[in-house]
């Protein structure tokens, strides 16, 4: 734990609200206070409004992260509004977001977080909301609420866990006022996280530092620490397991889930404690985990067993809830397993690496409190009540309906360049995972985002295709979609000098490596959750071959008749492969401006006349290549399987 405040780097925010916005992203740089989106922070401002002075609560809205906030993240809201709402016996959460709603000062800030009540009620400037891992660690032990408070006396309000929103603010409004001293700093939500308080935003940021830091050192006193090497060595990745296990989460889930998985040497040694199935199956550190995470992580690969369990404990709780509620998906979120290490699951590749961060936090919070003699959650009717809270499932829900390729995985040969290049990106932008493999290592850096994955790969070596494999699956849980793109266009030459080596040479990129990689794909695409997919680049040559190409025509032909077999043998499973017969597709490495230029004096044209010397008389850029790729990928093609389709603008030898 370290205090990250630095003057200079503060003189570069302004006002109060600069230094909200200053704080706040420190707290959001340390994983260990807060995680993706967790966590609130605000500021109270007197202004001067239509009506006169006001006092205007600026706190964090719904859908910010505290690590990359801005001054249009914390919501304006009238002081004297929210405490009215203090005072209330009861507010229903509908209520709670139309009178928060309401009470803004700006008609487009986001909605305030659920604990702007709370943060209004506490008498000072600034307030700072974490749920701090080494706090939560001492909050969730068996006697947790002794050791809070021997450890930190009056300097916190000890707040017994109640459910976030109106009830929260409700209790601390009761208990705060009576016992808090002129030392108290801060307040322990039990099974919850720490708030700190102050009157400049350094005072309660510094506040919040030194109580987790108490934290720290007293769990390091008490020697709760967490095992970082495994007892023994990882065993190697299965790799059809995994996939396997990705299948099933996406059956319970009714649609597809890609799976991260974590095989750290620090993973390892949690996965296979001897006590898992006791301290795992306790819950989250804190509540709002349980929207990414799920109450419970499924201890080995049974995924069926874990959704029945999950449907009756559903039917049994559900019936005292507040108000009627519709079961959520039954599938694991987060699969610990011997073999396998930890899997999470998502939607995206995002969202389970999500997942993974949360649950990384959740081991060590567990771990430790183990060492502090048992780690204890909140009973499952409490995280129920919080996982079926509308206000925590309408955070999900913002995210707007799922991209096509939601929860599905890519793989592309020849992915640096060209057309392989840009099928990658249509693919990213229809919410693919992607996985792009070029012998030009510079694929590796292609997307800084975590639904790609970059691999140097020559494929034609199949050990190589085995690894990145291995690796697509240990990112993504397993490949839907295949693109076969790579392939080399070698120098014309007529079949009367054409040597062997160079024949054999185009014929081992452009058909075996894609015969060595359909094989090795094909129990992968018979396990793709929506049925497994193939598109192969062919050519016009296939149709249509010219003098001088014997070697790249015979390879695209072969290629072509291959991918069509494989359509005929893989229908049964689900899997469909159709081939693209571009042509004349100038910007990729192969048309250099000198090439351009010179075939376009051979026919006598410019090159502009060249380009388009097709029946459409349009350019065909890579571009429309790909689109075309992705589409054949996607539901428009679902009844299409070993189809070939040009995408030439016209060429009257295919017509
Ligand atoms: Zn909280």
């Amino acid at each position: 734990m370290r205090n990250l405040w630095d003057d200079r780097e503060a003189r570069g925010f302004e006002g109060d609200l600069g230094l909200r916005v200053y704080t706040s992203r420190l707290l959001g740089r340390d994983a260990s206070l807060v995680l993706h989106g967790g966590g609130n922070t605000s500021v109270k401002i007197r202004e001067t409004t239509l009506y006169g002075e006001d006092d205007i609560l600026y706190v964090k809205g719904s859908g910010w992260d505290l690590a990359t906030i801005e001054p249009a993240g914390f919501a304006p809201v009238r002081l004297s509004r929210l405490l009215h709402l203090a005072g209330l016996e009861r507010l229903s959460d509908p209520e709670m977001v139309n009178e928060l709603r309401t009470a803004l000062t700006r008609a487009d800030a986001p909605t305030p977080s659920i604990e702007a009540i709370l943060h209004a009620l506490l008498p000072f400037r600034y307030v700072d909301h974490t749920h701090a891992d080494a706090v939560v660690t001492l909050t969730n032990t068996a006697d947790g609420e002794r050791r809070v408070r021997d450890l930190y006396g009056d300097l916190v309000v000890v707040i017994p866990y109640v459910m976030p929103g109106f009830d929260l603010a409700r209790a601390c409004a009761e208990r705060f006022p009576g016992e808090r001293t002129p030392r108290t700093i801060g307040m322990v939500l039990m099974n919850h996280g720490v708030f700190s308080f102050g009157e400049t935003a350094k005072e309660a940021y510094d506040r919040m530092i030194r109580l987790v830091e108490m934290a720290d050192a007293e769990l390091e006193t008490r020697g709760a620490r967490v095992t970082t090497a495994p007892a023994e060595a990882p065993p190697p990745f299965p790799r059809l397991e995994a996939a396997r296990l990705r299948r099933a989460v996406s059956e319970a889930a009714g649609v597809p889930f890609l799976l991260h998985f974590d095989r750290s040497p620090r993973t390892f040694a949690f996965v296979t404690r001897p006590d898992l199935d006791v301290i795992a199956r306790e819950g989250p550190a804190t509540p709002d985990h349980v929207i990414r995470t799920k109450r419970l992580p499924l201890l080995g690969r049974d995924v069926a067993a874990y959704a029945r369990a999950y449907r009756a404990e559903f039917e049994a709780l559900s019936a005292s809830a507040r108000a009627p509620v519709t079961m959520l998906d039954p599938a694991p979120r987060v699969v610990l397993d011997p073999e396998l290490g930890m899997a999470a699951a998502g939607r995206s590749a995002r969202e389970a690496g999500i997942v993974a961060d949360i649950y990384r936090h959740t081991m060590d919070v567990i771990e430790r409190a183990t060492c502090l003699g048992g780690y204890r959650a909140l009973p499952p009717e409490a995280i129920f009540a919080v996982e079926y809270w509308d206000l925590e499932q309408a955070k999900l829900r913002r995210a707007g309906p799922p991209p096509v390729f939601a929860g599905e995985t890519a793989l592309v040969t020849g992915a640096a360049s060209g057309i392989g290049a840009a099928c990658v990106e249509a693919l990213l932008r229809r919410g693919a995972a992607v996985v792009g493999l070029d012998v030009d290592p510079s694929v590796a850096d292609r997307h800084d985002a975590p639904a790609y994955l970059g691999l140097a790969c020559d494929i034609t070596d199949p050990a190589a295709l085995e690894a990145a494999l291995d690796a697509a699956c240990e990112r993504f849980g397993g490949v839907d979609m295949l693109v076969l793109n790579a392939g080399v266009f070698p120098r014309s030459r007529p079949i009367a000098e054409l040597e062997g080596t160079e024949w054999r040479r185009v014929l081992r990129v452009n058909l075996d490596a894609n015969l060595d990689l359909l094989r090795l794909c094909h129990p992968l695409l018979a396990l793709a959750p929506g049925g497994g997919r193939v598109v192969a680049i062919g050519s016009k040559n296939v149709p249509a071959p010219g003098p001088g190409a014997a070697a790249y025509s015979a390879s695209k032909a072969a290629l072509t008749q291959l991918a069509r077999v494989a359509a005929l043998e893989w229908g049964a499973e689900g899997i469909r492969v159709n081939v693209i017969h571009p042509d004349a597709v100038f910007d990729t490495g192969i048309w250099t401006e000198e090439v351009l230029r010179s075939r376009a004096e051979a026919y006598g044209l410019s090159v502009a006349e060249y380009k388009r010397k097709n029946i459409l008389r349009a350019e065909v850029s890579r571009t429309h290549v790909a689109e075309m790729a992705a589409e054949m990928l996607g539901p428009l093609f679902a009844r299409t399987t070993g189809a070939q389709v040009p995408v030439d603008g016209g060429n009257d030898r295919v017509i």
